[in-house]
């Protein structure tokens, strides 16, 4: 009898110890699935709260609803409150802005994962961290490219039409992380290049900023530090690597390191003093294709950059704070550049392709290579710009920016300037056709009043990005977008005012 109570007890210790296991293995809904079902937004959330429930150092909080009324969760790392301690470096991870793109999302709750399991608990001596693992919900559920209103939400970063990216820069706004990456996936199996003959095959992309108006002083260390200690990082991972490039295929069109437009991810928060980066990963030919190398890959880019950062904390904060000072505190008449082009340098660029007859690497080497983005048209940065109070439609748009206003105290310090739009021409933007008017300028000092207009001064963090935003020639400009064409009409003012000394 007492052997049989032994031998009972002894299988029910075995049996806890092997629950207690089973239990405290952490696993995404991906993983629960064993890699056959992409996580939806219920599970994710769900698997958000139980890891923010079990470790001290997550916190998730919900940062905005989707019109379809999903949650968009972020999740704080730190070991205090996320941004208290002034000696870490903010960081901020998003992905899935696209809903198609779902290894970003994997990836990023992979990381989440290993932050739980307290594997990555060194990095938040430095390093704060937040992220934001789904962008667009209603898209991802969906598996579609755009959100549950339609919109394409990485050409959404200027107006902030759509709730997910005015939750992303609210969210932005209120911390000011120094480090920003945008995590996407790229799909390399379109007609025009498999009817070339060979596939971009990198696991992952990365890009730095690209925008002539971004820091100089970013864009540098970008390119001359990072790019070559993640190329280092991935490679040891056993994955590849290529710095981010569009277009192509390399016999049909211009291949260029992605557009120096302001309204994605990247670049709007580059524009205002952050290191910033694009990651893209290689996309399946369905989603689903695949997706635990993808995800691991995504995951292996994420913990590359917090570990570069761990490594360069200092200098980052430092390049960061230098950069925001010129930007909040810099001089007016600095050359901002509101018409761009891309170009060659010279450089020839050799591309490793998947050749999709053999289906083995085939290097090419890309003739129409343009590196370089130059400025077509620049303007001189104002003292600021004067907006119509009574213009709802900018009202609400500097509101989603949280731009700063300012009276203007002394009228006669200031000279100000009107446009009147003679012409509308066109000119090519990457392609794409937007208008270019001509104008002439007209001092209105005695014709206005100033109590009907909102002073935005261009001494503030988002300066130059007003700059580029208001101007009627820009051709990243708020006039180019649906729902604003009215503020540029022929034989009419332009409604928005510069103001020059
Ligand atoms: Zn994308």
């Amino acid at each position: 009898m007492k052997t049989l109570l032994n031998t009972v007890a002894l299988y029910l210790v075995v049996l806890l110890t092997f629950l207690t296991a089973a239990c405290s293995q952490i696993q995404t809904p991906l993983e629960k699935s064993n890699f056959t079902e992409l996580s939806n937004n219920k599970d994710m959330c769900s698997f958000l709260d139980e890891v923010s429930a079990n470790k001290g150092e997550l916190k998730t909080a919900i940062i905005g609803r989707t019109t379809e009324g999903r949650d968009i969760p972020a999740v704080f790392v730190s070991t205090d409150e996320y941004g208290t301690d002034t000696s870490k470096v903010k960081v901020l991870l998003f992905a899935q802005q696209h809903g198609n793109e779902q290894s970003g999302k994997e990836g990023a709750l992979f990381l989440i994962k290993e932050i739980a399991e307290g594997k990555l608990d060194y990095l938040l001596d430095k390093i704060d961290l937040l992220i934001v693992p789904q962008v667009n919900p209603d898209g991802a559920d969906a598996d579609k490219r755009r959100n549950g209103m339609d919109l394409d939400l990485n050409r959404n970063h200027l107006i902030l039409t759509a709730p997910e990216t005015a939750a992303l820069h609210k969210l932005f706004d209120l911390y000011l992380p120094e480090v920003t990456m945008d995590v996407h996936e790229y799909y390399p199996y379109s007609e025009s290049w498999t009817n070339f003959g060979a596939i971009k095959n990198f696991d992952e992309q990365f890009g730095s900023l690209t925008n002539p108006n971004t820091s100089q002083a970013i864009r540098e260390f970008s390119k001359k530090s990072f790019l070559p200690f993640i190329q280092k990082y991935m490679n040891e991972r056993d994955f590849t690597f290529q710095e981010y490039i569009i277009g192509g295929p390399p016999t049909v069109e211009r291949i260029r390191h992605s557009t120096f437009d302001i309204n994605d991810g990247r670049q709007s928060f580059g524009s205002f003093g952050s290191f910033s980066l694009i990651m893209e990963g290689k996309n399946g030919v369905e989603s689903i294709d695949g997706i635990a190398r993808r995800a691991e890959g995504q995951c292996a880019g994420m913990k590359g950059l917090l570990q570069f950062v761990y490594e360069n904390s200092e200098a980052i904060k430092k390049m960061v704070a230098d950069e925001r000072s010129k930007l909040i505190n810099g001089e007016s008449d600095d050359p901002v550049a509101i018409q761009m082009e891309h170009i060659a340098n010279g450089d020839e660029l050799s591309l490793t392709l998947l050749s999709t007859q053999t289906n083995k690497d085939t290097v090419v080497t890309v003739k129409d290579y343009r590196p370089v983005v130059n400025s077509l048209y620049d303007v001189k940065k104002p003292l600021g710009y004067l907006i119509p109070k009574n213009d709802m439609v900018l009202a609400a748009w500097t509101k989603r920016h949280n731009l700063k206003s300012a009276d203007i105290e002394k009228e006669e310090d200031y000279k100000l300037i009107q446009y009147f739009i003679t012409g509308i021409d066109s000119i090519d933007f990457e392609g794409d056709i937007v208008i270019n008017p001509s104008l002439e300028e007209r001092n209105v000092n005695e014709k206005i009043n100033l109590s009907e207009y909102l002073f935005l001064p261009t001494r503030q963090l988002k300066g130059t990005f007003i700059t580029q935003a208001l101007e009627p020639k820009s051709m990243i400009g708020l006039a180019t977008y649906k729902g604003y064409e009215y503020l540029v009409r022929q034989n009419e003012l332009y409604p928005i005012l510069r103001v020059g000394k």
